[in-house]
C-alpha cells in the first residue's frame, strides 16, 4: 500500500528500530515507548486491522503468535509481557496495517477499557 506508514517502514522507505525480521513478518521498537520494552509486530502483507483477517490471511496471523514468545524472550521479559492490538477509531488504531504491540519491562494496570 503506497500510502501505509508501515509499509513503507516494511519496504525500508522509512527507518525502523528492528529486533526481528523473517519472510512473514518484522519487528521493530516503538516510536513512542508506552513500557519499557515496546515493540511492534507486523505483516509484511498490507492487512488493514483485525477485522480484515481472513481464512486466506490466518496464517500470517498464527505465525505473528509463533514469534512473539522469541521476541519477548530476547527482550528479557521472562516476567510476562502483554499483546494489545488496537481495531478501529474507538480502540485508538493510529496506523492502519495490522499491528501487535509487545509491552513488558514493567508491571502493567489492568486496563481492559
Ligand atoms: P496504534 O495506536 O495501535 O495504531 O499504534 C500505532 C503505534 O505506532 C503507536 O504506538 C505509535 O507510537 C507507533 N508509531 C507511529 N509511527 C511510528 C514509527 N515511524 N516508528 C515506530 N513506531 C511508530
Ligand atoms: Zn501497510
Amino acid at each position: 500500500m503506497a500510502d501505509c506508514l508501515f509499509c513503507k517502514i516494511i519496504a525500508g522507505d522509512i527507518p525502523s528500530s528492528k529486533v526481528y525480521e523473517d519472510d512473514l513478518v518484522l519487528a521493530f521498537r516503538d516510536i513512542a515507548p508506552q513500557a519499557p520494552t515496546h515493540v511492534l509486530v507486523v505483516p509484511k502483507a498490507h492487512i488493514a486491522d483485525c477485522s480484515a483477517v481472513t481464512p486466506e490471511n490466518s496464517a500470517i496471523i498464527a505465525h505473528i503468535f509463533e514469534v512473539i514468545p522469541g521476541i519477548a524472550r530476547a527482550e528479557g521479559l521472562e516476567n510476562g509481557y502483554r499483546v494489545v492490538s488496537n481495531c478501529g477509531p474507538d480502540a485508538g488504531q493510529t496506523v492502519q496495517h495490522l499491528h501487535f504491540h509487545i509491552l513488558g519491562g514493567r508491571p502493567l494496570a489492568l486496563e481492559m477499557a
